[in-house]
């Protein structure tokens, strides 16, 4: 079988998981499967870049000084542990050095210049990727594999030049994962891929947006079209709802490409929502495994649809949300009200994540991240008219909570059962959506009652 690994940053947080990992890729590939990898950075190190991008804007010469002496003794130890061969872990520890260097000088000059661009953000924050499929090349090699080291444009991402969240050019993407990475698998070579960045036509390192290496595996199995790709995490799948809320979540044994969208878009997993479609357009199977309990079946998703017995499959909450009401009598009914306000708050980049629309009370209430409310605030301010508008107002102490399952189309009676739940706990809901696939329902409470609901509904479900 074709098949694409990718393993999460807790499956490569130091020297001792990354071996652990590639032994997992040695028996696959022992057992004469054809095996592309892909890696994350190690654990937390792209919050780590991120911090110290922001010590050095500051200023803060100690800090991002003693931040890159941290990353440096957490890979160099990682290549003492996971690399098994003198020659090889010269050659390992000589190749962190360099990336740490180039870093080092880069981070410098962001301190003197006390600023940072989207593309050199990128490029530091490609840094993460570049020393752990370095160091997981060279201990797959210490482990009697041929691996060889591709970053993400090496392996043909190319992207536009859409720094912190760059898409890839499809087709051409496509091809070129197809002509580079084929040749490489017949000869019985390993190929060890970047996750999470690609290249701009201009050659600059361009970054698939926070969790995006999950994209990195989907769009490389889409190109060989691998029989699937495999998504190591350290959960046994794809949980009904956040194992840190509820205790006794369940995996999800199977899921349609739609459910698992709809479940990556409301922040199961940190799945990264292009990444399934990516899959479903190459129509490649997906699975979610755990590193630390390999021989669990864990999910499986694909085109088909499957019952579980429940029309519910997941439960998610969403925290870090603002909601946004805009009331305004002249609004209702006038043609265009609702397409206005978004366009104008998506001008500013904000992404409008559920909106409704009441026409008695006149008003439209919009959900947006937290940290880009004051811009959509500051949106609907300046381009609406104010005889469009009485008032706004932005709650920020709200959650979504977004209710998936397949089975809810065409079920009578799931939003009474739902809300029912949610009511019988006392829990006001201040806002609803029903998501256009009729995949989900989704609500807005208040923050303090958003774990009682999610745990209202998967108990109503009875997923546990
Ligand atoms: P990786 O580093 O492998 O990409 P992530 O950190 O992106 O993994 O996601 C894994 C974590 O997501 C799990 O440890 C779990 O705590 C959390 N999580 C939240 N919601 C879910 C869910 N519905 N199913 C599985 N894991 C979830
Ligand atoms: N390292 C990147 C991130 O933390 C990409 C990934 O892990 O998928 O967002
Ligand atoms: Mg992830």
């Amino acid at each position: 079988m074709r098949l694409v690994f990718k393993f999460g940053g807790t499956s490569l947080g130091d020297g001792e998981r990354i071996k652990h990992a590639c032994s997992i890729v040695r028996r696959y590939f022992e057992q004469g499967n054809s095996i592309v990898t892909v890696c994350s950075a190690m654990g937390d190190t792209t919050d780590i870049l991120i911090e110290l991008m922001s010590s050095a804007i500051r200023g803060e010469r100690e800090r991002f000084e003693s931040g890159i002496g941290r990353l440096r003794s957490g890979h160099l130890e990682a290549v003492e542990a996971a690399v098994q061969d003198a020659k090889l872990r010269g050659e390992a520890l000589r190749g962190v050095e360099e990336r740490l260097n180039d870093l080092t000088h880069i981070l410098s000059s962001i301190y003197f210049l006390r600023e940072v661009t989207p593309r050199s953000r990128d490029l530091v924050l490609s840094f993460g990727e570049r020393l752990s499929t370095w160091i997981f090349t060279c201990a797959l090699q210490a482990q009697g594999i041929s691996a060889k080291y591709l970053e993400g444009g090496e392996a043909g991402i190319i992207t536009d030049s859409d720094f912190g969240y760059a898409t890839p050019i499809m087709d051409e993407t496509l091809n070129n994962i197809k002509s580079i990475i084929l040749p490489l698998l017949s000869r019985g070579i390993v190929p060890v891929v970047t996750g999470f960045i690609g290249r701009a036509r201009d050659g600059a390192i361009t970054t698939l947006g926070r969790g995006g290496s999950d994209f990195t595996a989907t769009l490389l199995g889409a190109g060989i079209q691998a029989d699937e790709v495999v998504l190591w995490s350290d959960v046994d799948g794809l949980l009904t709802t956040d194992p840190r809320i509820v205790g006794d979540a369940k995996v999800i044994p199977q899921l349609s490409y739609d459910e698992a969208l709809e479940m990556a878009v409301f922040g199961a997993k940190g799945l990264h929502p292009r990444a399934i479609e990516a899959a479903q357009n190459g129509q490649v199977k997906v699975r979610i495994k755990n590193t630390f309990n390999p021989s669990a079946p864990g999910t499986l998703i694909t085109g088909q649809g499957y019952s579980t017995g429940s029309v519910v499959k997941g439960v998610l909450l969403v925290r870090d949300v603002a909601m946004i009401t805009v009331r305004g009598a002249s609004a209702v009914g006038k043609p265009g009200s609702a397409a206005h306000i978004l366009k104008s708050i998506s001008e500013r980049g904000v992404n409008v994540m559920m909106m409704s629309q009441s026409v008695s009370e006149s008003s439209i209430s919009l959900i947006v991240r937290r940290d880009s409310a004051d811009l959509a605030l500051e949106a609907i301010k300046s381009s609406s008219p104010p005889s469009l508008i009485r008032g706004i107002d932005c709650e920020r102490d709200v959650v979504v909570v977004a209710v998936v399952g397949e089975g809810m189309k065409g079920t009578p009676g799931v939003a009474s059962k739902v809300f029912g739940a949610v009511a019988r706990r006392g829990i006001n809901v201040r806002m609803i959506a029903q998501g256009s696939s009729e995949l989900n329902i989704s609500f807005v409470v208040k923050e303090t009652d958003g774990v009682r609901a999610v745990q209202a509904i998967h108990e109503e479900y009875r997923l546990g």
